[in-house]
Formats: structure tokens, sequence, C-alpha cells
């Protein structure tokens, strides 16, 4: 998979993107992720990308002209199956979206800054557009490494327990039960003692309720959705 972000603040990236599973991804060749520079399409001397709003209001907005160039540069050398805006208002994120992105070959991630990008990027260029929760962040930056993180873990041989993103909170619509390691006893407080048993049929029973009565208490809206059908 490769994936493109069109940025106005490249050097957030810079360590998300160079550490822990992103890194080894990276490394593995399983993924590559571009970071691109939307001022190296701005206009001037001063690499303009932004300007006042017009009929007035507080804040700068991303000019289009500047996006239009490095997205059909982008697109002149590769097809995207989806060009993605972060935007407060767009759907809101979840695994469901990202399994779904998780198999694509090219993803292009647009993240917006100040006000946000003028309408026409999100018209003519957006094919998707994602939110990751009901809060205003100062940047798409983030939320571009949320969907980057959240999907290149999927990719089979990312994570080095082939297994483990298949089990994890929000794959089946179930929680994660808990989870314990060593010590057996920590001041008193101990771990389940089935965990211990060795019986491993019954340990996955155990699992299957504990994540069952969490996923009950904590967010039945999960259970309803797998009821009525997924997403
Ligand atoms: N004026 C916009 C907010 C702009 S915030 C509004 O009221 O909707 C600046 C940029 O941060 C946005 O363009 C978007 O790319 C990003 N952003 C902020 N909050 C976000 C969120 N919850 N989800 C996804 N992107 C977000």
């Amino acid at each position: 998979m490769r994936i493109d972000i069109l940025t106005a603040v490249p050097e957030q990236f810079r360590s998300p993107v160079e550490t822990s599973i992103l890194k080894r991804a990276v490394a593995k060749g399983l993924v590559s992720i571009h970071i691109h520079d939307l001022r190296e399409f701005g206009f001037g001397n001063y690499r303009q990308i932004d300007d006042s709003p017009y009929g007035g209001g507080a804040g700068m907005v991303l000019m289009v002209e500047p996006i239009a160039a490095a997205i059909r540069k982008l697109q002149s050398e590769r097809k995207y199956e989806e060009v993605i805006y972060f935007s407060p208002d767009g759907v809101k994120l979840n695994q469901a979206v990202c399994n779904k992105l998780s198999m694509k070959e090219n993803l292009l991630l647009i993240a917006g800054h100040y006000k946000g990008v003028d309408q026409r990027v999100r018209d003519l260029f957006v094919t998707q557009e994602i939110s990751i929760g009901d809060y205003v962040l100062s940047g798409g930056e983030l939320p571009a490494l949320v969907l980057t993180d959240a999907i290149v873990r999927l990719i089979p041989g990312v994570l080095g327990d082939e297994t483990s993103a298949l089990s994890d909170s929000f794959q089946d619509q179930i929680l994660e039960p808990p989870i314990y390691t060593r010590p057996a006893d920590f001041e008193g407080n101990t771990v389940p003692p089935i965990l211990l048993s060795g019986n491993f049929m019954e340990i996955e029973k155990w699992r299957d309720q504990e994540a069952e009565e969490k996923t009950r208490k904590l967010r039945p809206d999960l259970l309803d959705l797998d009821e009525g059908g997924k997403e």
C-alpha cells in the first residue's frame, strides 16, 4: 500500500512515521508513506497557500489552487482509489471504515489547516470526508496519522502476531476482554485463576464471556449494531 499525505505542516509527521509500528511496516516494505509539503505548491516568494475568506469572517482558508496543483501532480503519477479530506463534519471514523481502507493500493490524504480548505477542493477532488470525532483540532495532521496508524496495522504482516489485529476491540463489534501479564499477584490483586489453568478451551470461553459482558456494560450500542447489521 502507498499513502500520500498533503499537509501545510510536514514536520508533524516525522516522529510518528519514524517510530514503532509505522516504521516497522515501512521497513518491511508493506507500506510506503509520502509526505508532501503544500507550500511547495504555494504562490510567489512567500509560497502563499492561504487567504482570507470571501464574505469576511475570522481565520484563513487554504486556497484551492495550490491543493489542486498538488493533487493533479500526484494523480498524474498514479491512480488513487480514495482522496480523503479530514474534517469535523465528515463521516465519523470507525473500525469498519479502517478495514475497508486497509485493502486499498493508493490513498491520498489531505490535511486541512486554519479554517479549513476552500469548498471547491472538497467538491472537485475529494472522494471521502472523515472526522475523527466531535471536537475541533488545529489541523488534519493528527487525524491523518490516526487513520494511517489504524489502517497500516491491519495490513497482513505488519503486526508481529498475525491474529492480534483481528482480536482487537471493535472487530466483530466486541470489545477486548481484560488482559494480564506477570506477576500473577500484584500487591494481593491476583490474575483470574482460569488464565493460569492451561485449559485453552476454557480460557477462550472465559474471554468470550468477559468480552461480551464488558461490551454490554460499556458499549451496548455495538451489540445493537451487530444484531441490526454492521456499519
Ligand atoms: N472550520 C472548521 C474546522 C477547521 S479545523 C469547522 O468548523 O468545521 C482545521 C482543520 O483541522 C480542518 O480543516 C480539518 O482538516 C482538521 N480537523 C479538525 N478537527 C477535526 C476532526 N475532528 N476530524 C478530522 N479533521 C479535523
